[in-house]
């Protein structure tokens, strides 16, 4: 398939149009007497709004629309965080005026469809996780994990220990050691050995009577299942700590294993992830927490509980965190989640994770005679995501996994998660769920085999790319940087 992506040089809305043009007309605009009997300066200053027609304004989304990648335009193999298939019912679901206009304050017995969902919801997850109790509200994984090692937290203090310290492997996502240190504990990193599993040693060594907790995610950040999890939680609980489980991955097992038999006494899951609802471009998300049974009282309130009248929210819980959001947490993402288990079904969950487990192998076997790409840390089938090391490919060409990524894009596929996990150098991570087909997966071989050869024969071109999209290399830094974005909006261009 030929690629060029549209290119429109496009300004921004505040550039377009002209004094004095508008879109829509609002009613009482033209009441000039209303507007003299309000003092000066008490009236509002006029909103420095573009002046724009209708026409200019769909014109403009549109082409931006177009210089855009998407899921429904092909693959986005993200890896890390599984990105979900999303099925167009769960949209228009998502879209409907009783999930988008849900106020935490509505009177309880117009609400009752939606505490019966979250009920329904919240039922599923525990059978999937083999949790006891769920709290909808964290508004994504990070949100959950500071509320799970709140409650790990005030688990301890309410048994008079003073465990101050949580374990996580040196594989794990950024938000883990920021969650847990937000929640006031002292992180213990623990290595990953050459198997790509936690090192048994080093954990024992790292275990003491301050240690309240292990946050593991599982599969891991590799793709490799940590085939010693048990044993681990078994470490763990006789030290006296509890075992949270980063469900960042749970694609991976869904529907097969079950982290609650695994050990784990608390897990979050991301429904943005594992449970449709595209994220690629960010939020907004949804980061249940679920827990056994013996910390159910710490969850934060308001929980849903039915009762013989209907639904209703329980807010009487003493030992409760509190309240870390809204009620209804992100009740769309909810809503997406719950329409996605009801299709799919128990069995339709187990064959996700299957179809997933044998894309990510196959593309892992493929791609793994491709001249300066390795895959680190042993041979262990992976799971849902595979991490490759472009470093042979560096150390010889100069060409690194960035250059590698801009490449792909000039071959008319979006790049993988580059330099993430941090333990695997010049890293991209590939996943490419259950949905994507053989010719999708070999497209990304292709590709891959081609921008190898040109690596090690005219690698100038290659750092090149991409010269075929919208924009091409853009300054990394400053394309991230907040203040850059302030100023673009105030019509300025930052030098
Ligand atoms: C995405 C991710 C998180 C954080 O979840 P958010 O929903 O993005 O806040 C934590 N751990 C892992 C392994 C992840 O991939």
């Amino acid at each position: 398939m030929m690629f060029k992506q549209a290119t429109f040089e496009e300004p921004l809305l505040f550039d377009l149009g002209r004094k004095g043009r508008s879109g829509i007309d609002i009613p009482g605009e033209g009441d000039r007497d209303l507007a003299k009997t309000i003092p000066k300066k008490m009236a509002r200053q006029k909103l420095q709004l573009p002046e724009i027609s209708q026409v200019e304004v769909v014109r403009h989304f549109t082409r931006l629309s177009q210089m855009n990648w998407g899921i429904d335009i092909g693959p986005y193999p993200l890896g890390s965080c599984t990105m979900k298939y999303n099925p167009r019912i769960n949209e228009d679901l998502a879209w409907a005026d009783e999930a988008q206009g849900i106020h935490p304050l509505q009177d309880i017995e117009t609400v009752q469809g939606a505490l019966e969902i979250m009920y329904r919801l919240e039922r599923a997850l525990t059978t999937i996780t083999g949790m006891s109790r769920f709290t909808l509200q964290p508004a994504a994984g990070a949100q959950g994990e500071l509320t799970g090692c709140l409650i790990i937290r005030n688990y301890h203090r309410l048994r008079g220990e003073s465990r101050d310290e949580i374990i996580v492997p040196d594989s794990a996502h950024g938000t883990n050691p920021a969650s847990a240190s937000m929640a006031g504990f002292k992180v213990v990193e623990v290595p990953t050995g050459d198997d790509g599993c936690i090192n048994l040693e080093m954990l024992q060594a790292a275990l003491s009577d301050r240690t309240a907790g292990m946050m593991m995610t599982n599969p891991n950040t590799l793709g490799i299942f940590e085939n010693r999890a048990k044993k681990i939680a078994e470490l763990i609980h006789g030290a006296g700590g509890l075992m949270y489980y980063d469900g960042a991955n749970l694609q991976g097992i869904v529907g097969i294993v079950k982290p609650g038999d695994l050990g784990f006494d608390l897990v979050h899951l991301n429904l943005h992830k594992t449970f449709a609802t595209p994220h690629g471009g960010g939020g907004p998300g949804a980061g249940p927490v679920g827990v056994k049974a013996n910390l159910a009282e710490f969850l934060p309130v308001p929980l849903v509980e039915r009762t013989r009248d209907g639904y209703r929210l329980e807010w009487d819980r003493p030992l409760s965190i509190g309240k870390v959001r809204g009620a209804f947490g992100s009740f769309p993402i909810l809503l997406r989640a719950y329409a996605y288990l009801l299709s799919m079904g128990t069995s339709g969950l187990e064959t996700s994770c299957k179809v997933a487990v044998l894309n990510t192998n196959y593309f892992a076997k493929r791609i793994s005679g491709i001249k300066g790409l390795t895959i680190p840390f042993g041979n262990a089938m992976r799971k849902h995501e595979v991490a490759i090391s472009a470093e042979a490919m560096f150390k010889k060409t100069g060409i690194n996994a960035l250059d590698i990524a801009k490449a792909l894009l000039d071959r008319g596929l979006h790049a993988p998660t580059i330099y993430f996990p941090l333990i695997v150098k010049e890293c991209l991570m590939f996943e490419f769920t259950d949905t994507e087909t053989l010719e999708s997966i070999d497209r990304y071989v292709d590709a891959l085999k081609d921008i190898s050869r040109m690596a090690y024969s005219e690698p100038e071109k290659l750092r090149a790319s991409p010269l075929r999209t919208s924009v091409t290399r853009l300054d990394e830094v400053r394309a991230n940087h907040p203040l850059t974005m302030c100023l673009r909006y105030r019509g300025k261009r930052p030098d």
